[in-house]
């Protein structure tokens, strides 16, 4: 397990943009919660980013996948695209009506908003 942490745990891998700002944070801390709630484990999108084998294999063999971007940027998603790693389960936090900006103290509210908005996304 020198190379890649991310393999083992939950049915479902859960990647998110983790971005600098509200948004962003809210991906990764519902992406962190969800793991700790057992929905599904939180996989390192960076070792897809820096074109790690084993993290885009890991990728492109897992069964279920949620991606969840902050913004309609969408950074998960084209890093996906150029490691040629088809999406399945597609979420961004803008879309639910939450507005992106730099305030990184997250409300409980919005948190849970996304975490409820993936655990929809993944019984369609
Ligand atoms: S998708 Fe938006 S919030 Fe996420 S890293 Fe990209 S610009 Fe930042």
């Amino acid at each position: 397990m020198a190379e890649n942490c991310c393999v083992s745990g939950g049915n479902v891998m859960i990647l998110s943009c983790s971005g600098g700002c509200n948004v962003g944070q809210l991906t990764n801390r519902a992406a962190v919660e969800l793991t700790q709630d057992g929905v599904g484990k939180m996989f390192c999108l960076a070792g897809i980013g820096g074109q790690l084998n084993g993290f885009i294999q890991s990728a492109r063999d897992v069964a279920q996948m949620v991606v969840i971007d902050g913004c309609s940027v969408g950074c998960a998603k084209t890093t996906l695209d150029k490691a040629q790693v088809p999406m399945k389960t597609y979420l961004v936090v803008t879309d639910l009506g939450i507005e992106k900006n730099k305030d990184l103290t997250l409300k409980t509210e919005e948190i849970r908003m996304v975490k409820d908005a993936v655990k929809e996304a993944l019984t369609q």
